[in-house]
Formats: C-alpha cells, structure tokens, sequence
C-alpha cells in the first residue's frame, strides 16, 4: 500500500515536472521567436502549446509576405500527431493567396 502511495506521489510530481518543461519551453520558443525571429528550431510540440492556451501561430508567406493564422487544434485533428513539434509543421505550408495567382502553384510560408 505504501508502495502505491508513493508510486502515485512520483507520477504526480513527474507529470508536474513535464507541465514544467512544457511551459519553459513554450515561453523560451516565443521569446526567440517574438525577440529575435528565430530560429524556429527548436519548438515546442503541438500538444505543449495548446496546453498552455497558445492556439495559434502566425506564418508570412515568403513570396507576397501576406500574414496567416493556423489553427494549432485544427492541424492536430486533421494532419499531425499532438507531438509533432511546431517546426515540422514549415515544410507543408503553403500561401493561400498566391495559389490563384500562380494558377496552383503554392509558395512557402515561415512561421514568424
Ligand atoms: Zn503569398
């Protein structure tokens, strides 16, 4: 029974010591992110910012510069797993706004 206890007791403080890193490194991410523009590498995972109320993330298409909001909840329900971290997320967006332009043809964005 005391083993028990005790194993519930670690579980406890591990699981705090995650939302702890979580939130490091959430905060570390913007502050590179926001005070330096960069790099993107190292980010957190997907499921680590909506856990601290960080839903969105802005992007700016390398091309016309046009700045767009994704939705963090939506990619996890559509396209990735909640671990992916939020760099990965890079390689697979594409601006909107040109595609008509470049009949189809979808420029890069940057997360910023
Ligand atoms: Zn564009």
């Amino acid at each position: 029974m005391a083993a028990e206890m005790k194993a519930d007791s670690a579980k406890k403080e591990a699981a705090e010591k995650l939302r702890e890193a979580a939130a490091e490194t959430r905060q570390a991410w913007n502050y590179r992110m926001i005070g330096f523009g960069g790099p993107v590498q190292p980010s957190p995972t997907t499921a680590e910012a909506i856990s601290g109320g960080f839903y969105y993330v802005e992007v700016k298409c390398r091309r016309c510069s046009t700045h767009s909001i994704i939705d963090l909840s939506a990619v996890n329900q559509v396209h990735r797993k909640p671990d992916t971290p939020i760099w990965k997320l890079e390689a697979s967006l594409r601006c909107r706004h040109c595609s008509e332009a470049l009949r189809g043809r979808r420029p890069a964005a940057n997360i910023v």
